[in-house]
């Protein structure tokens, strides 16, 4: 089964992801494990990715695709495997097809775990630290018993710059943008499957299983 994850950050792609390969034994392979892997082997596009992250530069296109191709040829790929981040350009999905195609595989399905912007900002947002103790909590997922006051110290609670609605109210434009082009893509090759991420972890993972054991929502 082989498979591409797409989600906004905060759709909840890492929960699912983790539940696919436990039931499915798949191997994950997300953008940053493949990158970590390439660089500790020391292959000659592991050091030429190293390179240009030490440069603080973007990796190119064929450095990434590269590596992409080397981790799609391992053992632990022939039953199928997970992508998650890659591919993040038309450019990329059309040079993964590619790979694929020359190794006589193909996608089966790409998942989009879908879920409205509010939602994601409600949910990108409400993360409080504690100022005194660094306890973390989510005003939705883990409330304080007191409204900006920490349970286990007393101490105020505060919300970082990162967390912040214009911070990523920014971050999910940059991502939709970028990901539009692509679902597009994909929804015109027929591989698109889209999931109702608005669900509890439970009902999403259950829509994920029906569309991966190949039956009728
Ligand atoms: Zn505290």
């Amino acid at each position: 089964m082989n498979l591409v994850l797409m989600g906004l950050p905060g759709a909840g792609k890492g929960t699912q992801a983790e539940k696919i390969v436990d039931t499915f034994g798949i191997p994950h392979i997300s953008t940053g494990d493949m990158f970590r892997g390439a660089i500790k082997d020391g292959t000659p596009l592991g050091r030429e990715a190293k390179a240009y992250m030490d440069r603080g530069e973007l990796v190119p296109d064929e450095v990434t695709i590269g590596i992409v191709k080397e981790r799609l040829a391992k053992d632990d790929c022939k039953q199928g495997f997970l992508l998650d981040g890659f591919p993040r350009t038309v450019a990329q999905a059309e040079a993964l097809d590619d790979i694929l195609a020359k190794s006589g595989r193909k996608l089966d399905h790409v998942i989009y775990i879908e879920v409205a912007q509010e939602t994601l900002l409600k949910r990108l947002t409400g993360r409080r630290i504690c100022r005194d103790c660094g306890a973390t909590y989510h005003v939705l997922f883990n409330p304080p018993k007191q409204e900006g006051v920490c349970d286990r110290c007393g101490g105020s609670l505060y919300q970082r710059d990162d967390d912040s609605e214009e911070t990523v109210q920014t971050r999910l434009e940059v991502n939709l943008k970028q990901q539009e082009p692509l679902l597009n893509f994909y929804k015109q090759k027929g591989y698109l499957r889209t999931v109702n991420g608005e669900q509890d972890i439970q009902q999403v993972f259950g829509d994920i299983t029906t569309i991966l054991r190949g039956q009728t929502p």
